[in-house]
């Protein structure tokens, strides 16, 4: 997802944390600022769907604790 909001491009020497502006200029310091998209995207770490796929499971609600607890019980009988 594209996010508008920009962050403060010399924030790491001018302030104790991100600035965070929807304009074009730090509105503490008056630099430039930045897209603040998040890390980018490695296409070379596999688990990093996975990763997302449970948290977006995780997010759906308390079925999926029943459906992964139901997974352990059969794993412990088939063992
Ligand atoms: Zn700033």
């Amino acid at each position: 997802m594209k996010s508008d909001i920009r962050v403060c491009s010399a924030w790491r020497g001018r302030h104790d944390r991100p600035v965070y502006s929807l304009s074009q200029t730090c509105p503490e310091c008056g630099a430039s600022t930045e897209n603040s998209a998040p890390a980018p995207y490695n296409p070379d770490d596999t688990y990093g769907e996975y990763r997302r796929a449970r948290k977006r499971r995780a997010a759906e609600g308390s079925q999926t604790d029943e459906e992964s607890q139901a997974t352990r019980d059969s794993q412990a009988t088939e063992e």
